[in-house]
This record gives structure tokens, sequence and C-alpha cells, in this order.
């Protein structure tokens, strides 16, 4: 077993590369308390990738990515491999925003947690099939500086969960692409981040674009890499416009720019 890297700061994603499996044995692997789905590099290649997303809010300390499989005479094998985490450095931010969006009323809040809901079921559901194809991309042409991923934020003077997405400054109506190819999960508008699409690439990985004017896909649309999904806004809880742009890894919250660095 190999990890690009045994050291990981918050928000990190890393590869896993498995080698010398037989063919129709099964593995399993356990990372962050969640099953880790792997993957054949091709139907009789003898190496499985699969990933591990440290978790924006992941304890730094060390931890064990866990394999097991059943060894030829029928017994239990198992091997790990350490990853420390290490804390990220998260600056603070300040925002006011629309006082609904810091204190919403009970109706809002219902509304906020059923999309909770909802969001929580798209992510439970890993497709056990490779839906992506190719390289991963940033969803705005030209836009390459992304920010404020992991800050810790304060609206209204009161502090908020941190900030799980990278957000990208645009014009509205800037046209946004699907970061690769994929499944529509979800295509509607939410409480908190507006006119949102969320994209199942297979294997836990879903790419998130959020505070869309416009949303040019529906869910269940099978979307190919870099194709039109809809255009930069400014609806939920924003300051202006912009794209948010989220990746979740088996439930773990990644700096989505890492899934254009690492390349699963
Ligand atoms: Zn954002």
């Amino acid at each position: 077993m190999k990890l690009s890297s045994g050291v990981a700061t918050q928000g990190n994603l890393l590869l896993v590369q498995v080698t010398g499996a037989k063919q129709g044995q099964t593995i399993s692997a356990e990372w962050d308390g969640h099953a880790m789905p792997l993957w054949r590099e091709s139907p009789d290649s003898a190496t499985l990738h699969s990933l591990a997303g440290v978790d924006l809010e992941k304890p730094a300390g060390s931890y064990e990515w866990k394999l097991s499989w059943t060894g030829a005479d029928g017994h239990p094998l198992a091997c790990s491999q350490s990853i420390v985490v290490r804390e990220g450095k998260f600056p603070t931010e300040r925002l006011s925003v629309e006082n609904q969006y810091v204190h919403p009323d009970p109706e809002q809040e219902k509304r906020a947690a059923e999309d909770q809901k909802k969001m929580k079921a798209i992510y439970d559901t890993v497709t056990p099939e490779v839906l992506w194809n190719g390289k991963f991309e940033l969803p705005l042409k030209g836009e390459t500086e992304g920010k404020n991923f992991g800050r810790r934020r304060v609206l209204n003077g009161e502090a908020r969960s941190p900030h799980t997405g990278v957000d990208f400054p645009a014009a509205t109506g800037t046209p946004v692409y699907a970061a690769q190819a994929g499944k529509v999960a979800l295509a509607e508008n939410l409480y908190f981040s507006g006119n949102t699409v969320v994209i199942n690439h297979g294997f836990g990985i879903y790419t998130l674009y959020a505070h869309l004017s416009e949303i040019q896909v529906q869910a269940g649309d099978t979307v190919k890499a870099s194709q039109e999904i809809g255009k930069v806004g400014a609806t939920g809880r924003v300051t202006g416009p912009h794209l948010h742009w989220g990746l979740t890894v088996n439930h773990a919250h990644i700096d989505a720019r890492q899934i254009v660095q690492q390349q699963p």
C-alpha cells in the first residue's frame, strides 16, 4: 500500500495505491470511520486506487488508513498506514450578511434543516463506479484564484461553522463548468447556498457549485467534463456574486482545488 503522503493538513486529499490485488479478491478499506471504496486501475489490473480525504475539521493527530482482505488460506488479513494530520492555518473572517441568514425564522430554519438532510442522503450514497473521465479542472475558465477555504467565520458578530468551499469572485452570468463528468445529484435552490448543483463523480466524490444565478442542468442528468451547468450569481447567503465550489470525498470536506492538484 502506498500513500501520496504520510502527512496531511486539514482539508487535504491523499491518493492511495494498493498493488498485488488478485482477481476476484475482495479488499475492504476504512478511513475516518467510513468504508473507503477502492477501484481497479483497469478490469484485469492488480492495482487498486482509493482516496483519503482529511476533513477540514478533523482534529490534528495520527490516524490509520486500514486495509483488510481474505488470505489464500481463508484467514482474514489486515494492514494499515498512518496519516499524520496537521492543523491548517485558517484566518477568521468577519462578514455582514442579511439577518435572515444568521437568525432564520422557524420556517426558514425548517427549510435549512430539510436541505441538510437532503445533502446528507446524497453524501451517504457511494456509487461504486468511476464516472469521471480524465483530469478534474477548475469550474471557471481563467479564474484560478480561489480563496476562503477553511476560514472561521463570524457573521454579524456571531461565530458560525468554518467555510467548506473555495470562493471564486466572478461577475454574475459568468459560465460555470462541471469539474469532471458525472451525474447531477441535486440541482435546485437551497436556503443558504442558493441555486446549487451537486455532481456525483462516483466512489464518494462530489463537487458542489453554489450561489448560481441560473441552473442549466437537472437532477439525474449525466454531464460531461467541462459542460456548462449554470451561471455565477449571488443567491443564498452571500455578500456579492461569486462561485462557491465545494468538494466532498466520502463525507470529508476537502479544499476543492486539491482534486485538480492531486487527480485521482
Ligand atoms: Zn463560499
